[in-house]
């Protein structure tokens, strides 16, 4: 009784509140954008308000923040579907693909923001086409993964740090945050990642996964089947969508295949990531709609090919844990970019202003195929000792499990031989560690104590967990500094990777006290030089170095102490906690 007088109270109240205020009709809400008739951006506040005000209309759209900024800003995401997922385990039980729209990783990319935010509204409304989706997709919109360099209008962070390079290290909590809580928890089908680049005329530039790491069938559906289904649906709306970056009368130029970057990471953990870039030349009203079309499309694709797109996704999951248990394929550690099996035609531009022509090219190259030019054995797990806890920690950022040896046990294991250590200046990353190994491996017998890691790669994250764990790759746990420490002395570089370590710190400290990012990133990049300039000096010394023993050390091969379990092998562990 007590019970149902509550319930009779609380709608008494609403429903008084909603005859005071009356309700807010969803279609009634505008962006400031919008608003401004297109003059403006949205501000900050003025996006987390609307987005309030969303919320507050539909009982479709659950809105939440996934993390904060260093300057403590809260990101914000939605998750729409009918009936509504709160959760994970929800979207996995609705067997509806997870689609993420996510935009505005470079703060000063903004017009993709705009296009989500409309398109979030549009979700939200009942009776209006959008809205029709939600029944057969889970919808997650992120549709500023910057604010503060949104604020500044930066590419990078409020440190100036392009976070569309950290997929891997994951460094920036912005960034870190999209990754544990976005796509390591939702682990969505397809991610659409918004950006102001590509050429003019087009309206819309895509990419898909490019890096040779990708399972072949989530390039090819892209290729073959989303890419020409945005073309139509562009066309039908009287825009132009063509491939990510640029041409000319002889080929057509993609963009890079590095794991770093969202649309090649998301390859990694088998969903299908889709960079979309929006060239400059149009009015900005044509440019933040006609990236709406593009947005919709893909959701359009995914709902009539449904079934396609989770069977892809989900056998390209399990064959990789498969492959990862029974130790068996390549990994492909270097790769060239070429031309695809497939020929291109497309519109360029030539010079500039009024002069500006756009030409025609017809059966073209398309530079976008990754050929891997060398590969190493998957194996079944890599064995870290007690000592490479930095390591550990850059793995387990990822959500990669991690057991730990529970008694000193002897093991078979490979091991390389390390012939070259190098610093260079990467970007953002002043003092990345790059070495040269000997093509063949070491076999020995080597005791690990109690205490030592057993990352394996039969897990779903084996992709990553072979290109953090391979020391030849591009985004490994060596180059990003964590092992620094315990490197051979090889070619005795010890000191200056010592030497670059206080100077990265050192630039790093600057980028945080400097008011502008940029000029952070050029005294970085500055300080890298000398050291490479340093380094190449004394190349020609080295040779005769190579083997130097370990200091405090007994004498053997200059190892990088990462070993790989090349069969599978019964082994007493437990799983280390995050
Ligand atoms: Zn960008």
């Amino acid at each position: 009784m007590r019970r149902r007088k509550t319930h009779i109270s609380l709608i008494i109240v609403t429903a008084a509140l909603l005859t005071a205020c009356g309700p807010i009709l969803a279609q009634e809400i505008r962006t400031a954008c919008e608003e401004s008739d297109f003059q403006n951006y949205t501000s900050y506040e003025e996006m987390i308000k609307y987005l309030q005000q969303i919320q507050a209309s539909s009982t479709e759209m659950l809105l939440s923040t996934y993390g904060k900024t260093i300057e403590g800003r809260d990101i914000p995401y939605a998750i729409f579907s009918r009936p509504l997922v709160t959760r994970p385990i929800e979207a996995f039980a609705s067997g509806k693909p997870v689609i993420v729209l996510s935009a505005n990783v470079h703060g000063g990319e903004k017009t993709i923001r705009e296009s989500n935010l409309i398109l979030m509204r549009e979700l939200a409304t009942g009776g209006v086409r959008q809205n029709e989706w939600l029944d057969e997709l889970v919808i997650i919109a992120a549709p500023s993964l910057n604010p503060d360099g949104c604020v500044r209008s930066t590419r990078g962070n409020s440190q100036g740090v392009d976070m569309n390079r950290d997929y891997i290290k994951t460094e920036q909590p912005a960034l870190r945050s999209f990754v544990q809580n976005i796509m390591l928890t939702w682990w969505p089908h397809i991610v659409v990642d918004g950006h102001n680049g590509g050429s003019y005329p087009y309206h819309i530039c895509y990419q898909g996964p490019t890096h040779p790491d990708t399972d072949q069938r989530l390039i090819d559906l892209c290729h073959f089947d989303i890419f020409p289904y945005i073309n139509e649906r562009m066309e039908d709306n009287g825009y132009k969508s063509f491939y990510y970056t640029r041409g000319n009368a002889e080929r057509w130029m993609g963009g890079e295949a590095d794991a770093r970057m969202q649309w090649n990471y998301g390859g990694f953990i088998d969903n299908i990531p889709i960079l979309i870039e929006s060239p400059g030349g149009h009015d900005r009203k044509t440019a933040i709609l006609s990236a709406k079309v593009t947005y919709e499309a893909i959701l359009e694709w995914s709902i009539e090919n449904s079934r396609t797109l989770r069977r892809t996704i989900t056998q390209s999951r399990q064959e990789m844990i498969e492959r990862g248990q029974k130790a068996q394929g390549e990994i492909p550690v270097e790769f060239e970019i070429g031309p695809t099996d497939f020929k291109v035609s497309y519109e360029y531009t030539e010079g500039r202003g009024a002069d500006r022509k756009i030409l025609q090219a017809t059966d073209k190259d398309l530079i976008m195929k990754a050929n891997p030019t060398k590969t190493r054995p998957l194996p079944y797990a890599y064995i870290l000792e007690p000592r490479a806890k930095k390591a550990i920690e850059m793995l387990q950022r990822q959500k990669i499990l991690i057991e730990v040896l529970q008694e000193d046990t002897e093991l078979e294991v490979e091991v390389y031989q390390a012939t070259g250590i190098e610093l260079r200046a990467e970007y953002d990353h002043p003092a990345a560690v790059t070495v040269t190994l000997a093509d063949e491996t070491i076999k020995r017998t080597q005791t690990f104590p109690k205490g030592s890691y057993v990352v394996r790669t039969g897990q779903m994250m084996g992709r990553i967990v072979t290109h953090m764990l391979e020391p030849e790759t591009k985004d490994n746990v060596v180059r990003w500094n964590t092992m620094d420490a315990i490197l051979p002395r090889v070619p005795s570089t010890t000191a200056e990777v010592a030497a670059a370590g206080a100077r990265a710190a050192g630039a790093r400290a600057a980028g945080a006290r400097a008011a502008g990012a940029r000029a952070a990133g050029a005294r970085a990049a500055g300080g890298q030089r000398q050291i490479v300039e340093g380094r190449q000096q004394q190349r020609g010394q080295r040779a005769g170095r190579a083997g130097m023993p370990q200091r405090g050390r007994t004498a053997r091969e200059p190892i990088i102490p990462i070993f790989k379990l090349m069969i599978p092998t019964q082994l007493s562990t437990r799983i280390l906690e995050i």
